[in-house]
């Protein structure tokens, strides 16, 4: 249970913003594990793959020129039930919903431009992570302090 991962990524409004390290430290503050990270520029193919099941929404082109209009931060983070609770600390799809302390109900106000993307289910994390890492991109360890966040 504490080896789940989950697919965090900062969109490129969020790298261009500055926002790249007080997104990571809410998930560092957390307890969770930072396992893979890299800056990338996403291709088009990549991101209909990992968009697909959007392709039928009418925002769909301005979402796939959004991810394409610079890098984005890419990471993997590990732990007990980070793929729901990481949604939570990221907070609700569009900002203006999302409560305050949320990376985007502190950090955000258009759903256009929400600065950061987290896998819905273990599922697509499993997919997400395949798409956007190689496995030797991702690390294995044990931090020290592990025995003061787990029981
Ligand atoms: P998420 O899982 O919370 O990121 O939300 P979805 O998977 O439903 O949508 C993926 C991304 O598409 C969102 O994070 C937004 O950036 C964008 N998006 C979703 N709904 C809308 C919308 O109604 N309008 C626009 N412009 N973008 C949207
Ligand atoms: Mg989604």
């Amino acid at each position: 249970m504490a080896d789940e991962q989950t697919f965090i990524a900062i969109k490129p409004d969020g790298v261009q913003r500055g926002l790249i390290s007080p997104i990571i430290s809410r998930f560092e503050q957390k307890g969770y594990k930072l396992v893979g990270i890299k800056l990338t520029q996403p291709t088009k193919p990549l991101l209909e793959d990992h968009y697909a099941d959007l392709t039928a929404k009418p925002f769909f082109p301005g979402l796939l020129n959004y991810m394409l209009s610079g890098p984005v931060c890419a990471m993997v983070w590990e732990g007990k039930d980070v793929v729901k609770t990481g949604r939570v600390l990221l907070g609700a799809t569009n900002p203006l919903a999302a409560g305050p302390g949320t990376i985007r109900g502190d950090f955000a106000i258009d759903v256009g431009r929400n600065v950061c993307h987290g896998s819905d289910s273990v599922e697509s994390a499993k997919k997400e992570i395949g798409l956007w890492f190689k496995k030797d991109e991702l690390v294995s360890y044990t931090p020290t302090i592990f025995k003061w966040i787990y029981e």
